[in-house]
């Protein structure tokens, strides 16, 4: 998709819309990734954001686990976080990444939003935050490679995921571990208590997620109801979906986005900028052509 006027910050500009632009699209016959350059300096090099400190939101996962529809409500809350109903009326389509129901799968790569948001921290700083879409394909035309690589770039050039938080949907044993943080938390730590009793290689992957990031988080989401997640001619209107799972988008999306736990992207412990980010993804992606 090309978008020819960017919306950035405050600005608007002669009606175009703001939406996805796919900038790594990756060639599942060669196994190849294509970084798209003049998309990703649209969208990075607007004048408003291009030298403000950057923060990338990233969410990645496999097709169809509801990943662009939880970031549609992320958008909505960027857009409408004043407006204590930002959630949405009850029969108003859902809009912003695509998703569809169905298993046809979109084009596995990496997606931006094409506006980037300046947001006010409380030290009175304005940082520009990015919105990220990454999907893998599990299936069987891609390569355990291939899905690694686009984990690793979203990975490297998000700053949400250093601090890693999982999220599980359709928990089902409230009863067990309660919906949201609380409950996701105790269920982390115990999954990632390495005991003696463990093969090593499993002992290894928790000691390495221990060692990777700054801080781990988890988040149970109940799930989302029925017709959210079987029926073909579901737009996202909210009048279907399961109440609880409302209340936990309610909890989940102000914390994920509150100016305070944006943290900004940082190489070698020197923040970036979104000009930085620029150049990182394109000396990154080579990394991964060669
Ligand atoms: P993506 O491929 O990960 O971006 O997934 P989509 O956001 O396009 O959603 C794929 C399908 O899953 C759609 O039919 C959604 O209505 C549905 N869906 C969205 N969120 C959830 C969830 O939390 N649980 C379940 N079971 N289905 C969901
Ligand atoms: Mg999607």
């Amino acid at each position: 998709m090309f978008v020819s006027v960017m919306f950035t910050g405050t600005s608007t500009m002669m009606g175009t819309k703001p939406g996805p632009v796919q900038i790594v699209t990756v060639c599942k016959e060669e196994h190849s990734f294509a970084l798209d350059t003049e998309a990703l300096t649209r969208v990075l090099l607007a004048p408003e954001v291009r030298d403000k400190h950057v923060v990338v939101l990233s969410v990645a996962g496999a097709f169809r686990k509801g990943k662009s529809f939880l970031l549609d409500f992320m958008l909505r809350y960027m857009y409408r976080k004043d407006d204590e109903n930002w959630l949405g009326e009850d029969d108003e389509p859902l809009t912003g990444f695509s998703w569809r129901g169905g298993s046809e799968p979109e084009t596995t790569g990496i997606q931006l939003w094409s506006e980037v948001f300046l947001i006010k921290k409380s030290d009175g700083t304005e940082v520009a935050v990015v919105l990220m879409d990454t999907q893998g394909a599990f299936d069987n035309q891609s390569t355990v490679k291939d899905c690694a690589t686009i984990f690793a770039l979203s990975t490297m050039t998000s700053s949400i995921q250093v601090s890693l938080m999982f999220l599980i949907r359709d928990w089902s044993f409230p009863y067990e571990y309660d919906y949201g943080f609380k409950g996701g938390n105790k269920f982390l730590d115990k999954r990632l208590q390495v005991n003696e009793s463990q093969h090593e290689e499993l002992q290894t992957v928790r000691d390495h997620i221990h060692s990777c990031f700054t801080s781990i988080s988890c988040f149970l989401l109940p799930h989302p109801g029925l017709k959210v997640a079987t029926s073909p001619v579901f737009k996202g209107q909210l009048n279907v979906v399961a109440p609880e799972f409302k209340e936990e988008l309610k909890s989940l999306i102000p914390k994920l986005l509150h100016p305070n736990r944006l943290a900004e992207k940082e190489i070698n412990g020197n923040k970036v900028t979104c000009r930085g980010l620029l150049e990182f993804f394109k000396a990154y992606i080579k990394i991964y052509q060669g």
